[in-house]
C-alpha cells in the first residue's frame, strides 16, 4: 500500500495550521520539513531558530482595561504560563517579543501603543485580547478605536469579554504553533497604517 506523503503541517499534528492557512499549498518550510525529516531525519537551522523563538516569547508589560486583570493572572500558579516559556513580562519594549493588547484602546492611546510597538525589536508578535481590542466591543463610539489592527499588525485574536485566562493561554500556544511552523509575523504578511 502506498504511503501517503505528509504535505501539510496539519499532517504533523499542528491543528491550527489548517485554520490559519486555509487553501494554502505546501510552503518552502513545509517542503523542507518533509524532504529533510522524512528522508534524512535532520532539523534545519531555520526550524531550530523558530523553535527557540516560539519557546521563549516574552510579553511586554502593557495592560489597558478589564482584560488586563485576566492577563495578569496567567503568571499565577493556577495558569502558570511559565510552562510555555512565556512568563517573563518585560518592562521595556526593547526586551519584549509579544504585545498583548488587553482592553479597549482609546484614540488618545493609539499613538503611545504604536510607539511601544515600534520600539519592539523584530521579530515581534501581537495578540488582540478580548472583544474591545479586536473590534471595539460594546464601545461603538467616537472615543474608542474599532479594532487595534488599524494601528498594529495582529497575529492572534482572542475572543471573549473578558476572555478567560485559559483562552489567552490558548492564544499564546497557537502563536507558538505558528512561529514553530515558520509562519511569518503578521507585519510581514500585511501592512498597517504608519
Ligand atoms: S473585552 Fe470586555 S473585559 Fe475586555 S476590556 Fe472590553 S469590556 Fe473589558
Amino acid at each position: 500500500m502506498a504511503v501517503r506523503k505528509k504535505e501539510r503541517l496539519a499532517d504533523y499534528g499542528l491543528n491550527s495550521e489548517r485554520v490559519l492557512w486555509r487553501g494554502k499549498g505546501a510552503g518552502v518550510f513545509e517542503q523542507e520539513l518533509g524532504d529533510l525529516e522524512d528522508r534524512l531525519m535532520l532539523s534545519t537551522v531555520d526550524k531550530a531558530v523558530a523553535w527557540a523563538q516560539g519557546s521563549s516569547i516574552w510579553p511586554d508589560t502593557f495592560g489597558l482595561a478589564c482584560c488586563a486583570i485576566e492577563m495578569m493572572s496567567i503568571v499565577s500558579s493556577r495558569y502558570d504560563i511559565a510552562r510555555f516559556g512565556a512568563e517573563v513580562f518585560r518592562s521595556s519594549p526593547r526586551q519584549a517579543d509579544l504585545l498583548i493588547v488587553s482592553g479597549r484602546v482609546a484614540h488618545k492611546m493609539a499613538a503611545p501603543l504604536r510607539q511601544i510597538y515600534d520600539q519592539m525589536l523584530e521579530p515581534k508578535w501581537v495578540i488582540a485580547m478580548g472583544a474591545c481590542a479586536s473590534s471595539g466591543g460594546m464601545f461603538n463610539n467616537y472615543t474608542i478605536l474599532q479594532g487595534v489592527d488599524k494601528v498594529v499588525a495582529v497575529d492572534i485574536h482572542v475572543p471573549g469579554c473578558p476572555p478567560r485566562p485559559e483562552a489567552l493561554v490558548e492564544g499564546i500556544v497557537r502563536l507558538q504553533e505558528k512561529i514553530k511552523a515558520g509562519v511569518p509575523p503578521a507585519y510581514e504578511i500585511r501592512g498597517v497604517a504608519s
